[in-house]
């Protein structure tokens, strides 16, 4: 469990962050928390020659609310998040998530960016960030580009970030009757699967749903169908509710492994998109 040896620089900037990244090229990575890239190097499944420690460039490390907008510095801690009643009220599937993620040591170093940028597809944010339909501002040598969830999110360990780029803050609306909820795995507490729901109410009955599933696949996904099929019901109807949410994973690969098969995680799908549903109706 030691690394391979490397060489570490502190960047007081993010453009000399992206400036280091230019310089040392396609061995070099960023260090935010350190919570995912430091145990993948300890267990030899990356070697970065060089890792640039963004942690302390301050402007990154904020919650803001302007009205109706939600903006997050990339280098805000989880732990800030489960601790922000602006999230709690404006944005609750977030704070859910926040909460939920890990233990007390990964929640004070680990950050939104890091574990966006990360992209494992067992992370609960992932999920959030697709129902809250999340703006991803990525900086690099060019500038500036911005990037919403749907296309930041590609694959296992993939995202839409160049090699050289900086996420530098992630925005979305209020969605004050949104939820997460997950089947934890008991020892890291990751998403066996986990489930983000945003929605608006019209009247008793759902008028319009959101839903995201991780932990499932390659990557967090919509679940179009259900969305559709949640419209008009009663979330308090459980008959209905769960009526709406069969078939949350259908057609997509449900991923096996030693914890749980694919096609558990499949039908765990339908009851915590459920679950998370129930909770967001009742906010
Ligand atoms: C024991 C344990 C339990 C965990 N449990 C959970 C869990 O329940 N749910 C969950 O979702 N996660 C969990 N995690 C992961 C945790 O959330 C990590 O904090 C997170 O995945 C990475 O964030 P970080 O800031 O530590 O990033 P780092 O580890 O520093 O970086 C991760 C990757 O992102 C890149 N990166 C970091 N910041 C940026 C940026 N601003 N711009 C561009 N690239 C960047 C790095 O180069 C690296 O490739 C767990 C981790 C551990 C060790």
């Amino acid at each position: 469990m030691i690394p391979a040896a490397f060489e570490y620089i502190r960047a007081g900037s993010v453009d000399e962050a992206i400036a280091l990244l230019e310089r040392h090229g396609e061995d070099a990575k960023l260090l935010a928390g350190g919570h995912s890239i430091i145990p993948m190097m300890k267990l030899r499944l990356a070697a970065p020659a060089t890792l640039i420690d963004i942690g302390e460039i301050p402007q990154l490390s904020s919650i803001a609310v302007d009205r109706n907008r939600i903006s997050i510095g990339a280098l805000t801690k989880h732990a800030a998040l489960a601790a922000s009643d602006a999230l709690k009220s404006q944005a609750p599937a977030l704070w859910d998530a926040a909460n939920a993620l890990g233990d007390p040591q990964v929640r004070n170093r680990g950050t939104i960016g890091g574990a966006s940028a990360h992209g494992d597809p067992a992370a609960d944010y992932p999920a959030v960030l697709h129902v809250l339909d999340a703006t991803f501002t990525l900086v690099g040598k060019g500038g500036q580009r911005d990037v919403q969830a749907g296309e930041f999110f590609r694959g296992m360990f993939d995202t839409a970030l160049g090699q050289t780029e900086v996420l530098t803050q992630i925005a979305f609306d209020a969605a004050p009757k949104s939820a997460y909820a997950k089947f934890d795995h008991p020892a890291s507490h990751y998403a066996v699967v986990g489930a983000a729901v945003a929605l608006t109410m019209n009247g008793g009955v759902i008028g319009s749903a959101r839903v995201a599933v991780t932990g499932i696949g390659d990557a967090a996904f919509r679940a179009g169908a259900v969305e559709k099929a949640l419209a008009g019901v009663d979330p308090t109807d459980l008959g209905a509710l769960k009526a709406a949410c069969a078939g949350a994973a259908a057609g997509f690969d449900a991923r096996s492994d030693v914890f749980a098969s694919g096609a558990y995680r499949a039908a765990m799908a339908d009851v915590f998109v459920a679950r998370a549903i129930a909770a967001a109706a009742a906010r």
